[in-house]
């Protein structure tokens, strides 16, 4: 009698020709799967970058309240400066507070020179998680620290390590003077305290809604002492950046200059400054629908 074949059953039925993929269909596959993995790439970083987005707009919503608590016990907003005792030299030191004015402590020397220490920041005792001062975003910019720059300087990847704090209170209008300038710019508001939010009252505010109290690096220029008598400017860009993050020149930067914004009326949205940045880069401060950055003197 025959023994059973041990070939199983279902390969009796199937042709020896059919075992495997041709070349063909294997390409035909992947060329399906790179199609869907191309479609689906971009809406997946778009999703990473409205969480990015979200992110800073509920850190500044928490910093809102930090302002509100500010205010309400001192009766005006938080100085633009502070006073700080140098521990080496045991003098008083006056030190801006816009780009740190809450957070941690910044890092050691020469970045603890400029930056205050996290308790003499004016939001220090209303702040609760200091956290709340971090841009995941935060990819640093160059015109941190001034000249003279000690040997061994290194510019650290964000300006939360460097500070310890990546969003700026706008209480001094900053960029520097383009002297080609025709007319020139409006006085008494670059580098100045004038016609900012520092130490005024909260009745001093026309439109909270409209008006910008803290925001990020790439809605404003920011200059770079080099030597005594000369600053370089340079613009960033954080939330849309790919690649470079610092331009000498905004305009032949990819048009991405776009900051999530903390307003006077404690709401933030996420606006592109892009325009206002690309038509007057050394004075991207004109108000527009969207915001105001400071009131002219009355
Ligand atoms: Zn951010």
């Amino acid at each position: 009698m025959k023994p059973p074949s041990r070939t199983p059953r279902w390969r009796k039925d199937s042709s020896p020709k059919r075992t495997a993929f041709t070349l063909l269909e294997l390409l035909v596959v992947i060329a399906i799967i790179g199609v869907l993995v191309s479609l689906l790439l971009p809406s997946l970083s778009r999703v990473k970058i409205r969480a990015r987005d979200a992110q800073c707009l509920s850190n500044y919503k928490q910093i809102g309240l930090s302002f509100k608590y500010f205010v309400d016990e001192h009766g005006s907003f938080p100085p633009n400066r502070v006073r700080e005792l140098d521990p080496t030299s045991q003098t008083w030191i006056v030190k801006s507070v816009t780009a740190t004015i809450g957070g941690v402590n910044p890092a050691p020397f020469p970045y603890n020179a400029q930056y205050c220490q996290a308790t003499n920041r004016p939001l220090f005792s209303y702040q609760g998680n200091p956290r709340i001062f971090q841009c995941p975003m935060d990819k640093g910019h160059r015109g941190d620290i001034d000249w003279p720059l000690p040997t061994n300087f290194s510019v650290k990847p964000s300006a939360w390590e460097q500070a310890g704090c990546s969003y700026r209170y706008n209480a001094r209008l900053e960029g520097p003077r383009d002297p080609s300038r025709s007319p020139p710019l409006p006085p008494l508001t670059l580098l100045s305290n004038s016609g900012t939010i520092a130490r005024k009252l909260e009745s001093w505010v026309i439109q909270p809604e409209r008006y910008i109290l803290m925001h990020e690096p790439p809605a404003a220029p920011l200059s770079k002492r080099i030597s005594l008598t000369r600053a370089i400017p340079f613009w960033t860009q954080w939330h849309r950046n790919r690649g470079r993050i610092d331009f000498r020149d905004p305009t032949i930067a990819p048009t991405m200059f776009v900051s999530p914004i903390l307003f006077v009326d404690g709401h933030a949205a996420v606006h592109d400054f892009s325009q206002s940045v690309m038509r007057d880069p050394y004075y991207p401060y004109e108000e527009t629908k969207d915001w105001i950055w400071y009131q002219p003197r009355q």
